[in-house]
């Protein structure tokens, strides 16, 4: 099928962005990913290598304005010109709120809210000339519900389903579609590293379909929101990808 345009992933070498990157070179996107740690951008290269001109896995901090500049620049100019972008690229810690310091959540801040923006903003500049595009961002359960040990987490990610309406609102002018999905849990390598036994017995006894997603169960609701035919009334929506975690009251007896 042929397609408006390219699409960045950040993110994309890990996780839920991996996984999007995979699903959106099946339908036939060209794709930018671009991630922070060395070792999984070459072992994404490696995994990638079979979309040829396709694909690109390169490297940038979402944090980092001027990074964050160079990487729309180069895409835009350099691979084809931007349709959408999937704002994966995160950062999580499970602390309780006694225990959670300045640094900590001003650095989670940094990440998941203000990269997030970045991305978002000079995307929709170059977007913009064209009338056309979709953002989607990746917000969390923890963004919509009181989970325990996520005060900067949380708190990032509700920042994100009010950041991810606000860009809709103004956005809306240009042409540029802005949504989010909140994943419930999903078995990444950043789940792996913060999830302990007990955290995922307390996860499965709340989720109605009483399992972790795979990262691919993300992809397609993340596919669905970029598409031009599929969506195209869709805006400033946050979409639980959650198992019926947000949904579920009583769940067991
Ligand atoms: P992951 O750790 O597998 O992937 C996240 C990727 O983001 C990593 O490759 C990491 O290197 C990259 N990254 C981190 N900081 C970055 C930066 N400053 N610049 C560029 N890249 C950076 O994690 P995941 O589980 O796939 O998470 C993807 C997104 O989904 C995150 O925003 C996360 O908060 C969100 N999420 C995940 C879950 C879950 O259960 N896994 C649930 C809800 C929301």
């Amino acid at each position: 099928m042929s397609r408006p345009g390219s699409v960045i992933v950040t993110g994309g070498a890990s996780g839920i962005g991996l996984a999007v990157v995979e699903e959106l070179l099946a339908e036939g996107w060209r794709v930018v990913a671009a991630d922070l740690v060395p070792e999984s951008i070459e072992k994404a290269r490696a995994a990638l290598a079979a979309h040829g001109d396709k694909v690109r896995v390169v490297q940038a901090d979402i944090s980092d304005e001027a990074q964050v500049v160079k990487l729309v620049a180069e895409t835009e100019s350099g691979f084809g010109p931007l349709w959408g972008v999937v704002n994966s690229a995160g950062i999580a810690r499970d602390i309780p709120a006694l225990e959670t310091s300045a640094d900590i959540f001003r650095k989670i801040l940094d990440v998941n809210v203000i990269g997030t923006f970045l991305v978002a903003r000079e995307a929709a500049k170059v977007m913009q000339a064209r009338s056309a595009g979709s953002i989607v961002n990746i917000a969390s359960v923890s963004g919509i519900q009181g989970n325990l040990g996520r005060a900067a987490y949380g708190s990032s990610k509700g920042a994100v389903v009010v950041l991810t309406k606000i860009l809709a609102v103004e956005f809306a002018a240009l042409g540029i579609r802005v949504n989010a999905i909140a994943p419930g849990p999903v078995d990444t390598p950043l789940v792996q590293a913060v999830h302990t036994d007990q955290a995922r017995a307390a996860w499965l006894a709340r989720v109605p379909l009483n399992r972790y997603a795979q990262p691919k169960e993300m992809a397609g609701t993340i596919a669905f929101l970029l598409d031009p035919e599929k969506s195209s009334y869709v805006t400033g929506q946050t979409i639980g990808v959650d198992g019926g975690f947000t949904a579920g009251g009583l769940i067991g007896l």
